[in-house]
């Protein structure tokens, strides 16, 4: 008997040479190849006769291989075939597939799926471009007939799996259902069942051995439309599965946080008037409730772990000072980490510009400080003299000693990926603070507060299984005053006239970006073709105006310099590469022009175009396009036009490339799913964030100890190593 854990290559017909291939596949066990789902499933059980066929329809249509043959047209060389039921035949045509040319041979009988189609000149019907698997070749004869019957018993009468192919096309879909078949009919037959009994009653999820079998060979009265969309009770209960043991995780994991000592900031009247004497502004009413929401974390005796999500602008640097200012008041110090030390050094100055007046003591701590400059500083972050402490992830690299650590704040975190963010919790958060650490003697009771500030809009399914374990903020409302950017497409050939429009702009005493993609800094030719165009505009085209360059390669005086040059208004054209993509704040800029828009992804655009559209005059993003544009690039653009919501382009993002892509890697963090999908599945995975919660409050008359030690023994095995989420009991 098999168990989900046997290897794979203990399935009859698999042996080793296989199993490297489906190695190849992520397919390791029996578990992994019975969760190799099919990515479509055919009807044939009702197989469609030839001379019933009508046009336009999706049919399967299974016959006897007749004749086949090249021929060419002047255009392209053109394959095609013809398969009879008898007396009826159907013509099927490839374009450009010589390599069909010896595979087909008559009486052999295959099926076809396609759409059915008219041919305009001779009237009569055709599949063009089919898809189509041989049922049986011909001349088969060597092999056990009965063996035979069966195999062909799972291709034909019946609704078929179709799935991807593997190792090159040497594993078919036709090879999979066997192996799939074989590894269900050996399959030990009392399959564990993790999921407590209530919570399968309430869902109404069938058992795991009838969801195995159904998702791959379905009932004959199974809905194809269901199916296909991952929608049959099948479907449903191997999604569940999947989302129910992360969200059990992921707030295993917030369990475990609450019950570890924090510092119940005190949040008096004086500590209000603090806030309230260095607002510049008045805040929005999200910045009102955002603040509350932190404020009331920091007020409990357990560590805060906010994420606070806010669109590009939508002003969370204030509302990180609040936080900071609550607990300097408390009398702890405060950690401010940027991903980049421009983005860091920009938060210097305007801490200095809205806190200093009041007093608070605050330092610059990043990797380019000369050696003596740093320990200097880190004395004074020692001995409690500093209280706001702004660096790069220096910070978190090196060891940082603080007096009094309470609050951690982590900006545009996007920058530093979820892995950062979770070895970050790890070192500050989670009982082994070595990043930042107390000195010895101190009392390591209390753990520090964190919060995460983003920029990336991410949807809220997703920030659900992300960030699962961390409480969510949203900042929903940009601060008065703004008027919406307006974004136009245009191809490079009419770069004169946006020359003209820039120069415009800037005789009207506004300053303008003009954002060069060199997505790799390490990219030496990319990085050539930026200084090439910084050369161009500040020689040629613009030689009468102020044109400044900046780039990652800069070294570190250079680009403040520069940055600080654009600050104050002495550079009129910033030539820049995507450095600036992230929280750099010259209200004063009103226009970017991006070159060679297509190359960037959407979220990337969207967070660039933020650097404009801060103050009170009309702001314009120009997109530029050199070159070939895919169909998605367009979209992309498209998408950038009509949209200034960063929320809205997230999620077209993520329609557009699917969570994968969306993160970049999948070392992004984002559970690799087998067969969930975050976007399709958005309302099962509340359900099951809702399920874990009542699974984790305890044994009751509904379930028992035993069911609830079941199910995370069942989650550990799964996602421990995957995920890193629990590590105790
Ligand atoms: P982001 O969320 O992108 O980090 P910032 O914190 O940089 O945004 O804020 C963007 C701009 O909006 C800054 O110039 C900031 O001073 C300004 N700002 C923030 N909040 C307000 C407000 N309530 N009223 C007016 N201006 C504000
Ligand atoms: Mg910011």
């Amino acid at each position: 008997m098999l168990e989900l854990s046997t290897p794979v290559q203990y399935v009859k017909g698999v042996g080793p040479r296989i199993a490297e291939v489906l190695a190849g596949k992520g397919i390791h066990t029996v578990g992994d190849l019975l969760y190799y789902l099919p990515f479509r499933y055919e009807d044939r059980l009702n197989p469609r006769g030839i001379a019933e066929l009508r046009p336009g329809e999706m049919a399967t249509v299974i016959g006897e291989v007749r004749n086949s043959g090249l021929f060419r047209t002047r255009r392209m060389p053109i394959f095609q075939l013809t398969v009879g039921q008898g007396r009826a035949r159907l013509r099927c045509l490839w374009f450009n597939a010589t390599y069909l040319k010896d595979k087909f041979v008559p009486g052999q009988m295959i099926a076809l799926y396609g759409k059915v189609e008219e041919d305009q000149r001779s009237r009569e019907l055709q599949i063009v471009q089919p898809q189509f698997e041989m049922l049986g070749e011909a001349g088969e004869g060597g092999e056990n007939g009965a063996e035979k019957k069966a195999a062909e018993s799972l291709e034909i009468g019946r609704i078929v799996p179709i799935y991807e192919s593997a190792g090159q096309g040497r594993l078919t879909p036709r090879w999979f259902r066997r192996a799939i078949r074989t590894a269900l009919d050996n399959l030990t037959p009392d399959l564990p069942e993790p999921v407590p009994a209530v919570v399968r009653g309430r869902l109404g999820l069938i058992p795991p051995r009838a969801a195995l079998w159904n998702v791959h060979w379905p009932e004959p009265g199974e809905s194809l439309l269901d199916l296909q969309s991952s929608r049959t009770p099948a479907h449903m209960r191997l999604i569940f599965d999947e989302l129910f043991f992360v969200e059990l995780g992921l707030e295993l994991k917030r369990r475990q946080q609450k019950a570890q000592t924090g510092i119940a900031f005190r949040l008096d009247e004086s500590v209000r008037q603090a806030i309230k004497k260095i607002l510049p502004f008045h805040p929005t009413a999200a910045q009102k409730r955002v603040l509350k929401e932190i404020a009331g974390d920091m007020g409990k005796p357990y560590p805060m772990r906010r994420l606070l999500q806010g669109d590009v602008g939508s002003g969370k640097t204030i509302v990180g000072f609040e936080a900071a200012i609550i607990a300097i008041e408390n009398g702890c110090q405060v950690a401010l980490m940027a991903p980049t030390e421009i983005l860091a050094q920009q938060h210097y100055f305007s801490a200095r510009r809205i806190l200093e007046n009041a007093g608070y003591r605050i330092v610059l701590l990043t990797g380019s400080l000369e050696a003596e400059r740093k320990r200097e500083i880190r004395r004074h972050i020692a001995q409690g003299g500093a209280q706001l402490v702004i660096g790069t992830h220096a910070l978190l690299e090196e060891k940082v000693e603080f007096a009094r650590l309470g609050l951690v704040i982590v900006d545009e975190q996007h920058r530093f990926g979820v892995m950062q963010r979770l070895k970050l919790m790890k070192k500050s958060g989670d009982g082994a603070a070595d990043a930042l650490v107390r000195p010895a003697g101190q009392s390591p009771a209390a753990e520090p507060d964190v919060l995460v500030m983003t920029a990336t809009p991410i949807p809220r399914t997703l920030a659900l299984t992300l960030y699962g374990d961390l409480d969510l903020s949203v900042l929903d409302e940009l601060p008065p005053g703004r008027t919406p950017i307006v974004t136009k497409c245009v191809s490079d050939d009419q770069s004169p006239k946006v020359w003209e429009f820039v120069r415009k702009q800037v005789a009207a005493g506004h300053q303008v970006y003009v954002v060069y993609p060199v997505i790799s800094e390490n990219e030496e030719s990319e990085l050539k073709a930026a200084i090439k165009m910084y050369r161009e505009l500040s020689g040629r085209v613009f030689a009468d105006l102020k044109v400044g360059l900046l780039h990652g390669r800069l070294d570190a005086d250079l680009k403040e310099q520069v940055m600080r040059m654009f600050q104050k208004g002495e550079l009129q054209i910033l030539v820049a590469t995507t450095v600036i993509e992230v929280g750099v704040d010259v209200p004063n800029a009103t226009v970017m022009v991006i070159e060679h828009a297509e190359r960037f992804g959407l979220a990337q655009l969207h967070q660039l175009r933020g650097r404009i559209g801060r103050g009170a005059a009309k702001s314009y993003c120009v997109l530029m396009t050199g070159g070939k544009i895919t169909e998605e690039g367009q979209r992309r653009l498209d998408a950038m036009v009509q949209n200034n919501d960063g929320f809205k382009i997230a999620e077209l993002d993520l329609e557009l490339r699917g969570p994968g892509e969306f993160f970049g890697t999948r070392q992004a963090g984002l559970p690799s799913f087998r067969v969930a999908n975050i976007i399709r599945d958005a309302q099962l995975l509340e359900v099951a964030k809702r399920e874990a919660a009542a699974v984790l409050a305890g044994p009751n008359s509904e379930i028992s100890a035993e069911e609830i030690s079941r199910a995370l023994v069942h989650m550990r095995a799964r996602w421990q190593h995957t995920y890193g989420l629990v590590e105790v009991g």
